[in-house]
């Protein structure tokens, strides 16, 4: 394992950007951001031994900063949408950013994504962490956050996330890579054949958050038990996928524990990747809301250039009651584990 870094840029706030590359004993690379914990790139070499960089990401960092759609970013304090940005934690009220609409995205204003990480670096790993503070984004409690960043030399990329804070809180982290095995530049991930083990998924209201209504899959356009192309079902007339202009909803996951959970392959480059957690759901989300943006090797990212598979407890658990619960007790231990592994 080779480690190198460099200087990548400045923020608006005049912070050195530092990018960290991970490279592997058979020439893969991940490249790494301190600003967001961010996965820049990720170049593996296809069945023809040709690099494809297969992850969506910017050559910038004002690029990171300007535009929105949190590419390859570290997602937190919590995950997804919280309806109207409102909980009740410990019957206290909490009263959260409403940066989407009429509800909470992503961990609000300036989430996780858009902060500058602390960085250490020991074998073939890179740990990034932070103390986000009491009351950041209105979240309750002194958080101390490390993810650490893998990249074995069996192409196996593993997140690991551990926290803890002072107070009781509520957390949900998780990573939005946008994958395309086509290759970043390719514009398109309708042909890829996704298999997830997953036999239900929490519905959606208009604005793609979850009712607390949780639907089999079984015989829908949300059915993909067995490989199908991400694209055969997508414009299908199924309110759900109208409203969020395709997939962009949780999956539940099957079994418990660390397990393999999703296949995902692209017929022009032979590249697959498996997904492991031992979170209970995953977003699939189609990269519905990419509007354009110029990637980093000039070709713009529009709607479907890449897809999601964010590893998390169920959006808007605090207000569903059957969902798992996304509390931190004080002094307890947050740890979970996602791997996606590469394949030529
Ligand atoms: C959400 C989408 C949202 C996107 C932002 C995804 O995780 O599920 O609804 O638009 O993030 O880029």
């Amino acid at each position: 394992m080779e480690i190198s870094k460099r200087l990548f840029g400045k923020t608006k706030d005049d912070l050195d950007v530092y990018a960290y590359t991970l490279k592997n004993n058979q020439g893969n690379c991940i490249t790494f951001l301190n600003y967001g914990a961010t996965v820049q790139s990720i170049v593996i070499k296809d069945t023809s031994g040709t690099d494809r960089d297969i992850c969506l990401g910017y050559n910038t960092v004002s690029d990171y900063e300007n535009n929105d759609g949190y590419l390859g970013a570290c997602i937190g304090r919590v995950g997804n949408r919280i309806g109207k940005g409102q909980f009740i934690l410990n019957g206290v009220s909490y009263q959260l950013a409403l940066n989407d609409g009429e509800n909470h995205l992503h961990g609000g204003i300036k989430g996780f994504d858009k902060h500058i990480f602390d960085v250490a670096i020991s074998g073939d790993s890179i740990t990034f962490s932070r103390l986000s503070p009491d009351s950041e984004e209105n979240y309750p409690g002194n958080l101390k956050v490390a993810v650490s960043y893998t990249f074995d030399d069996d192409n196996q990329f593993i997140l690991d996330y551990h926290a803890v804070s002072d107070q009781d809180t509520i957390i949900n982290l998780t990573n939005h890579t946008y994958f395309n095995l086509s290759g970043e530049n390719d514009g398109d991930i309708t042909d890829h054949l996704l298999q997830l083990d997953a036999a239900s998924l929490t519905a959606n209201d208009k604005a793609c958050l979850p009712t607390g209504e949780i639907w089999p899959v079984e015989n829908s356009a949300f059915d993909f038990k067995r490989p199908k192309a991400i694209g055969k079902d997508i414009n299908c007339n199924e309110p759900q996928l109208i409203n969020a202009g395709g997939y962009d909803h949780n999956f539940v996951l099957d079994g418990q524990g660390m397990r393999q959970i999703a296949v995902v392959s692209s017929p022009k480059t032979g590249l697959a990747m498996e997904v492991y957690t031992d979170k209970p759901g995953v977003q699939f989300y189609s990269g519905n809301f990419l509007t354009g943006q110029t990637g980093k090797s000039g070709v713009p990212y529009v709607k479907r250039s890449g897809f999601c598979l964010e590893t998390q407890y169920f959006p808007n658990a605090m207000a569903c009651k059957d969902f798992p619960s996304p509390i931190l007790r004080a002094g307890e231990e947050y740890h979970f584990t996602t791997v996606y592994k590469f394949k030529n």
